[in-house]
């Protein structure tokens, strides 16, 4: 790469709040960070993998081979984890009662699934895989977690999707109440990350 020439990463997502944390977290790296459709990329892919690990390397993996030999691409498989619903919705977390379905509907959704159910018994977590595709060929595989529970009724107006009915354990209050910048020091897509970002830092990137 030339000197003062700033390095590119490929963000796989389509997911425009997701971009925004990512963008965010990611901001002191000294990188551009593309979306799919800046990288002129369109890509339907199928995320058929069991975990999100698998998803993460999918998507990478799909956006690495469209992008061409030279590019860096990162991608984030995430997903909400409710211990009474045995994991649901977990990597189904997007699609759960249909993917267009707004997160208002899907959110009373889950409150109506956990009516009756006691607060110690409500306990969830947010899970986020980062995957990165690097041009030698190489994939690295992070993962970081955010441990909470489900609450009663929705709460805040930031973040997105499940963030209103996640609430964490200290100051019993959901991600979506929490400023941006400390949802993402909290938050699982902070953590693998971060973690991320040390093991590009390890491979000379
Ligand atoms: P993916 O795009 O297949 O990884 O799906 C991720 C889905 O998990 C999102 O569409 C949300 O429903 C949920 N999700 C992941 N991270 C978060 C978060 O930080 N807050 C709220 N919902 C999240």
């Amino acid at each position: 790469m030339e000197r003062n020439q700033m390095k590119k990463i490929i963000f796989a997502t389509g997911n425009k709040d997701k971009l925004k944390e990512i963008r965010m977290i990611l901001g002191d790296m000294g990188a551009e960070i593309c979306s799919m459709k800046e990288a002129g990329i369109a890509l339907d892919i199928v995320e058929d993998g069991a975990t999100f690990e698998e998803n993460a390397v999918i998507k990478a993996k799909a956006v690495s081979a469209a992008a061409g030999q030279g590019e860096i691409v990162l991608a984030d498989d995430s997903g909400l984890e409710i211990d009474y619903l045995g994991g649901e919705p977990g990597v189904y977390s997007a699609r759960y009662a249909g993917e267009d379905t707004p997160y208002t509907i899907k959110n009373q959704m889950l409150l109506d699934r956990l009516a009756g159910v006691p607060k110690e018994q409500r306990t969830a977590r947010f899970v986020c895989a980062i995957a990165a595709a690097l041009p030698d060929g190489q994939v690295l595989v992070t993962k970081g977690t955010i441990e909470g529970y489900i609450g009663f009724a929705p709460a805040g107006e930031n973040g997105f999707g499940y963030d209103p009915i996640f609430y964490l354990w200290e100051g019993d209050c959901t991600t979506a109440q929490l400023p941006p910048e400390r949802k993402n020091e909290l938050s699982h897509r902070g953590k693998a990350l971060r973690a991320m970002k040390e093991q590009l830092k390890q491979a000379g990137i």
